[in-house]
């Protein structure tokens, strides 16, 4: 077996398990603060949920209540456009931004009256009554009954958010090794009274040593933690998606009612998703279930039932029991920063938890209070660890 190790540099080293848009993220802001980075990906970069997700930047839409969850979120967003003009000037790829908003449509009473209930907390939202909102977008159902205007929830497209993240990683100098699954962490003593630390990864190709180690394996997380005897209470949760496109545009914004949103593309085509089903690591897509999806977004804007089959798939959204993220350090399990179980928003959230990350590793204070966050808060830690 080949023994790797980081190059040998003076920077401080760090190894990012997960390729996908939280991973990247971490990589992308632990390289520009100085760490020499080497992310670890079982398959292709991106190639699980951060590209089926849909894109929606929607701190907005998401949130059901205030709270840090939704500080989190705002912050988020206010980072985004800066974020993806940067990583299109240095890769040369646009994350195809969007900043039109989100029309997030009631269709039954009940509806309503939850969208309501979001009026005296909610920023940025307007309340359009149904000829308002059909005035925005012609094409809405009659039989929508008004709902919110969230001019904020601006979009990207995942797969070229993914592409320019690639590159612009390997052109800040991280090295990307793709195919190479982390098998486990490797642990040693930790300084003083405090627990272990970890020191590094043992992957496909061998053991990886690092100053510092970033958990960012989505829904594939708990694997990693669980012979520390961590048990991470996370879970895969399905998402069906289709791709659809018309003759001409139907709408301008992203319109969205409960179960069912329809995100327009610079492409011409629209992404119509998502099911939410808790099936394991289960990615296939069933006919039926597109089917019922369609038959949604056909009620919400009448004039998809012409549009054209382009393409379907299936993600797995890392979930969470609380639906918050785990964001932070562990005494435990010191050397390991957690960034994972980011649920439906973690496209979204990947420049602020890139900066959270980079904050993390430089020991400097978080812009925001973490815990909510804390991997502590739900980690069943057992004495039978097999490390
Ligand atoms: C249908 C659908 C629609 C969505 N829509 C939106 C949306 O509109 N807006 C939004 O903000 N979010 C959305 N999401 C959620 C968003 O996609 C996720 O929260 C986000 O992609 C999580 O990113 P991640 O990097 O943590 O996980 P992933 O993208 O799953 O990346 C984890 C990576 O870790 C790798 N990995 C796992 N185990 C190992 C290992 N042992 N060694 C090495 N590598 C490993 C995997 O191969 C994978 O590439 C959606 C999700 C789905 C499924």
């Amino acid at each position: 077996m080949t023994i790797t190790s980081s190059s040998q540099t003076t920077r401080p080293t760090a190894i990012v398990i997960g390729g996908g848009v939280i991973g990247g993220a971490a990589a992308y802001d632990l390289s520009k603060a100085g760490f020499d980075v080497t992310v670890l990906d079982k398959g292709a970069f991106g190639q699980e949920a951060s590209t089926a997700a849909a894109g929606m930047l929607g701190a907005q839409v998401e949130t059901h209540h205030s709270g840090p969850f939704y500080e989190l979120c705002r912050h988020s967003q206010q980072l985004y456009r800066a974020w993806t003009d940067e990583l299109e000037q240095i890769s040369g790829i646009s994350a195809q931004y969007i900043s039109e908003g989100i029309l997030r449509a009631a269709l039954t009473d009940e509806d309503e009256q939850e969208l309501r209930s979001r009026l005296p907390w909610i920023q940025d939202a307007e309340w359009l009554d149904a000829a308002a909102m059909r005035r925005m977008e012609p094409e809405l159902s009659p039989d929508i009954r008004g709902g919110l205007y969230l001019p904020a929830d601006h979009q990207v497209h995942p797969v070229w958010l993914a592409k320019a993240l690639q590159a612009a990683l390997v052109k800040q100098g991280c090295r990307i090794r793709e195919w190479t699954p982390a098998f486990r962490l490797l642990t040693g003593p930790g300084a003083g009274t405090a627990g272990r630390r970890i020191i590094g990864v043992q992957t496909s190709e061998g053991p990886l040593y690092a100053d510092l180690t970033v958990l960012a394996a989505g829904a594939w997380s708990p694997a990693l933690t669980e012979p520390l005897g961590l048990t991470l209470p996370m879970f895969p949760v399905k998402g069906q998606c289709i791709s659809v496109k018309t003759a001409a545009p139907l709408i301008r914004s992203t319109v969205f009612t409960k179960g069912c949103y329809i995100v327009p593309k610079q492409d011409g085509s629209y992404i119509v998703g998502a099911t939410q089903v808790e099936v394991g690591f289960d990615k296939h897509v069933h006919v039926q279930t597109i089917a019922d999806l369609h038959e949604k977004a056909a009620a919400l804007l009448p004039r998809m039932a012409e549009a054209e089959f382009v393409h379907t798939w299936a993600g797995l959204r890392p979930g969470t029991q609380d639906g918050l993220p785990f964001l932070g350090t562990l005494d435990t399990a010191l050397g390991l920063i957690w960034a994972t179980g980011h649920y439906r928003n973690g496209i979204l959230l990947a420049p602020v938890t890139g900066a959270l990350v980079k904050q993390l590793a430089l020991g400097e204070q978080p812009l925001l209070n973490l815990n909510a966050y804390a991997p502590s808060r739900a980690l069943k830690q057992t004495a039978n660890a097999t490390l």
